[in-house]
């Protein structure tokens, strides 16, 4: 069986929700410690092992990888507010770095050598050219992005010193729910661009913060190149393909390749949800790149992987979950 980390949480539901509909015989072991996870995002299906547990416990997570004898591990679980990390560097460490370590003894005490690992273009810090492809120079300027790195440095050595498998992806920004309205996107607090505008439109909060208007970008708001949430999990999909018949370590972007800044993301919800939605001027968040758009060629061409969702189609999604969240609040 393959076991997904951070299961529960946004991109890992998806993830799960989209591996159960390609697999249709199949089951799947989620692991999620519900710290921002929500155990709502997981009744979907009965097909779902649901254990709830830390990955930093490498005692019992030896424990669930021999349970369900697990081929592969799908890493979601991290900590993935950039304005947090700068705040709080310690708790991105320990989570993204020495929790994912103690799931790495746990991986090597089983002999479970095969791993797709969510990395982020926040690897990369300052674009010196764009699009980036997987060859960019990286300078996290974030501790988030540091901490992923990290990660990735980790798995390198895993792979050279012990035969690991893996595929690094480094996602560009994750947004959009499900059609279903079953699962979506829900943060506690919420720091993410789209949820804050529809939360906005829906008169839950007052104003949209731009954070920055002085970058040196057409507009002067930062541009990010937006991927659909159901995008990013079949490239997972055919990420656990790839290594499975291609041995040793290969990295990822997962980008849309199109760049949207601040306002065009704004002007998009307006259009989507026919209402009007405030805004306000701040300074700019540190941590964040003016531009950060995807050369995903790569995944393209080697994973056959491509997107079905335009930035439209992303509002539209989270459009409709906005209105009527599964999970509201609490877990
Ligand atoms: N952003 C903003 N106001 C907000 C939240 C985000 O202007 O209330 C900007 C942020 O500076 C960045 C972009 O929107 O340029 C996307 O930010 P988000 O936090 O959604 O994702 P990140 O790029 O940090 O992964």
């Amino acid at each position: 069986m393959d076991l997904v980390t951070g299961g529960a949480g946004y991109i890992g539901s998806h993830f799960i929700k989209t591996y159960l509909n390609r697999f249709p015989e199949s089951e799947i072991v989620a692991v999620d410690n519900l710290s921002q996870g929500h155990a709502g995002a997981l009744s979907m299906s009965s097909r779902i092992h649901f254990e709830q547990e830390d990955i930093g416990n490498t005692e019992a997570m030896v424990e669930i990888l021999r349970k369900y004898e697990i081929k592969t591990v799908i890493h979601f679980a991290a900590n993935c507010y950039v304005g947090e990390s700068q705040e709080n560097p310690a708790k991105y460490f320990q989570n993204n770095c020495i929790h994912t370590l103690n799931l790495f003894k746990a991986m090597q005490i089983c002999g479970v050598k095969q791993i797709v690992f969510s990395s982020t273009c926040a690897t990369y810090g300052n674009p010196v050219y764009s699009p980036l492809d997987e060859q960019h120079p990286q300078n996290p300027i974030n501790v988030y992005g540091s901490t992923k790195l990290m990660t990735e440095q980790a798995l390198r050595a895993y792979s050279l010193a012990q035969g690991w498998s893996y595929v690094a992806l480094r996602y560009f920004n994750a947004a959009g729910a499900d059609e279903s309205g079953l699962i979506g996107e829900r943060h506690d607090p919420e720091t993410h661009l789209i949820p804050l505008i529809l939360q906005t439109a829906l008169g839950k909060r007052k104003a949209v913060q731009i954070y920055g208007n002085d970058y040196d970008t057409p507009d002067g708001t930062c541009i990010r190149d937006y991927i659909h949430v159901n995008d990013l999990a079949t490239a997972h999909i055919a990420a656990i393909k790839y290594l499975r018949e291609n041995p040793g370590g290969e990295i990822f972007n997962l980008g849309s390749t199109r760049g949207s800044s601040v306002l065009d993301v704004i002007n998009t919800c307006r259009k989507v949800t026919g209402r009007d939605i405030p805004v306000e001027y701040s300074a700019r968040r540190p941590g964040d790149p003016p531009l950060l758009v995807a050369n995903a060629e790569k995944a393209q061409r080697l994973l056959g992987w491509t997107t079905r969702y335009d930035l439209r189609q992303i509002v539209e999604t989270a459009w409709q979950w906005e209105q009527h969240p599964q999970f509201p609040s609490g877990r």
